[in-house]
């Protein structure tokens, strides 16, 4: 399967945070589907609005990740 990646640093690996502040770490498929790096663990409570990219300072909404890095 292929992922999503940052459009800032081209690292394929982000997280996602609920209200406790605690982090999910998460890849996004080329379908726009987040999926738990950590497959035993779900995405309740998460806020999927925003992810955090692991590699760089770059944060933002799932439309703005790229399929490339250019
Ligand atoms: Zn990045």
């Amino acid at each position: 399967m292929k992922f999503m990646i940052c459009p800032q640093c081209g690292v394929a690996i982000f997280y996602v945070k609920n209200k406790e502040g605690e982090r999910l770490n998460v890849k996004v498929s080329r379908a726009l589907e987040i999926i738990p790096n950590d497959q035993s663990k779900n995405l309740k409570g998460y806020n999927l609005d925003e992810l955090f990219c692991l590699g760089c300072s770059w944060h933002g909404k799932i439309g703005e990740l790229k399929k490339y890095f250019i």
